[in-house]
């Protein structure tokens, strides 16, 4: 008998309303079911937004230091947790223990940032243009907020958007990947333990296009946070215009690190087999394109793929494994189909491009860590996520030529320059369209405390990350106090 699992609405765990479930497995072996989860549906949204307007009544006007207190307790019980969770997320997804153990760390540091966060959550005082009044600009909760998130990341993204959310004064309804729901599940038992009070958070499993779209179209739900692909991002967009929410969207990219003829090799090369192979290539800020500068290119592409032949494809709770698998079937299938698509356009194969076995078993979802050479700009797999471990290079003239190739996408979210030279790489940060930008390191590696986004079609402007989320989760306020006693008029009086 496989365990079920239930959604957690208004501090209780319940059977959703239709009794349905789907499968969560395991991608290194897909015989193994981790377990079943409810497959919800707009009726128990209906509950666990009521349950959440009921709770912001009340958690709004809980002082900010004291709902940081909360996210402290939450920080010290998730160190408590680190391991198992971290267990239970390569079983779920795929990706290797070391990777998993830093997904559930940048929880822990979001909360103790959050913790802090109660205590600061700083407006402003501005001088009055009139004598005997007092202005104030202050951060007021919103309401109910809906975080709907993607698979690659299950315990970092629901903790950058929840715990901020939260911390803010707002009540959430959290909607996984329907590929991580155990993760989802244990992160929200440990909130529940942390003493957050019934309603402030709840979870409620099950698709997008039932359970995440009735929580976008939801009269009730002030503001939306999403994590996904441009594609349901662009839809959450217009869905949600009806009700006229406040909406984030974090969304695809097709990251590249630049490697200039002065860098260090050694050092690039360790930062492009991080970047494009690390959680199998599935992370939006990967790194996809490889632009390598004329004068290295041939030595760099053969130090590349002699190292990228070696790597060990396998489960990821094995110590002895460097790549896990992809996600699942449809994933696989995507990263496949971009090979074929690479290779009819002309790129050529260097290294990878099959499906494989590991483990003497076919149970996984398993792929070969995949490079493509001589890949042009106009080319398919230049241009589009392939999201999983296919990596395309191109070739570069100079700094400006790599830069206007790192640029020529639709996408703007991670990037990286390789080089000695301090005036390249300032040219390189001030030219290149992302939101962000490493001199010298890979393009995976956000820090919780810093702003986390992209430009162009990644997102819409907002950012996740440090003290630039709570702009998102809070509201402004401006707050005039005249004590003159009289009527004093604005623009009039002074001119
Ligand atoms: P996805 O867009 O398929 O799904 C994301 C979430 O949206 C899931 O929970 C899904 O159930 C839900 N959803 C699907 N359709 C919906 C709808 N119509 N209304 C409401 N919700 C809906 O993405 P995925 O496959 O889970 O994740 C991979 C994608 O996420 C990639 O494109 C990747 O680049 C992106 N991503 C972006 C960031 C970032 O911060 N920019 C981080 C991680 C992943």
């Amino acid at each position: 008998m496989s365990q079920s699992f239930k959604n957690f609405i208004n501090g209780k765990w319940v059977e959703s309303k239709s009794g349905q479930t789907f499968e969560n497995r395991n991608p290194a072996n897909w015989n193994e079911l981790i377990g079943l989860f409810p497959k919800s549906s707009k009726e128990d949204v209906d509950d666990a937004v009521k349950a959440a307007r009921k709770a912001f009544e009340k958690w709004r006007l809980v002082p900010a230091p004291a709902r940081g207190d909360v996210m402290r307790k939450l920080g010290d019980l998730l160190v408590k947790r680190k391991e198992e969770i971290a267990r239970a997320m390569t079983r779920e997804m795929g990706k290797v223990l070391a990777e998993t153990r830093g997904d559930v760390q940048e929880g822990i540091d979001t909360a103790y940032y959050a913790a802090g966060e109660g205590r600061r959550l700083f407006g402003k005082t501005v001088p009055s243009e009139l004598p005997n009044k007092f202005a104030m600009a202050i951060r007021v909760p919103i309401g109910v907020a809906g975080i709907i998130t993607p698979w690659n990341f299950p315990m970092a993204i629901p903790t950058w958007k929840m715990f901020p959310a939260i911390l803010s004064g707002n009540t959430v309804i959290f909607k996984p990947a329907q590929d991580t729901p155990n993760t989802a599940r244990m992160l929200v038992e440990t909130m529940a333990e942390s003493g957050l009070p019934d309603g402030v958070v709840n979870i409620v499993f099950g698709t997008g296009g039932e359970v995440g779209r009735a929580i976008v179209t939801h009269p009730d739900v002030d503001l939306i946070s999403f994590t996904g692909s441009t594609l349901v991002g662009k839809q959450i967009s217009k869905d949600a215009s009806d009700t006229l929410k406040r909406v984030s969207l974090e969304l695809g990219g097709k990251n590249a690190q630049i490697v200039m003829d002065d860098a260090d090799l050694d050092l690039a090369l360790e930062g492009v087999l991080w970047g494009a192979f690390g959680t199998t290539g599935q992370r939006c800020t990967a790194t996809s394109r490889l632009i390598l500068h004329d004068k290295v290119y041939d030595k760099f592409l053969s130090m590349l793929v002699d190292r990228t032949k070696k790597l060990r494809l396998g489960d990821g709770l094995l110590a002895t494994t460097d790549v896990g698998p992809v996600v699942n079937e449809a994933q696989r299938k995507n990263v496949q189909q971009y090979v074929e698509i690479g290779k009819s356009e002309g790129a050529t194969l260097v290294a990878g491009g099959n499906i494989v076995s590991a483990n003497g078993t076919l149970g996984g979802w398993f792929h070969e860590p995949t490079i493509f050479a001589d890949v042009t700009p106009e080319m398919r797999v230049a241009k589009e996520e392939i999201f999983g471990p296919v990596l395309s290079v191109l070739r570069a003239t100079s700094l400006e030529d790599a830069v206007t190739k790192l640029n020529n996408t639709v996408y703007g979210l991670s990037s990286s320059v390789y080089t000695r030279d301090v005036n390249k790489a300032f040219e390189a940060i001030r030219d290149i369209q992302a939101g962000i930008t490493y001199i010298n390191a890979a393009t995976i590696g956000a820090e919780a405390h810093l702003p986390f986004g992209g430009v162009k079609q990644t997102g819409n402007g907002h950012r996740e990350g440090g003290w630039t989320v709570y702009d998102f989760f809070t509201e402004w306020k401006a707050v005039y106090v005249d004590y003159s006693g009289k009527l004093q008029r604005a623009q009039i009086d002074n001119y």
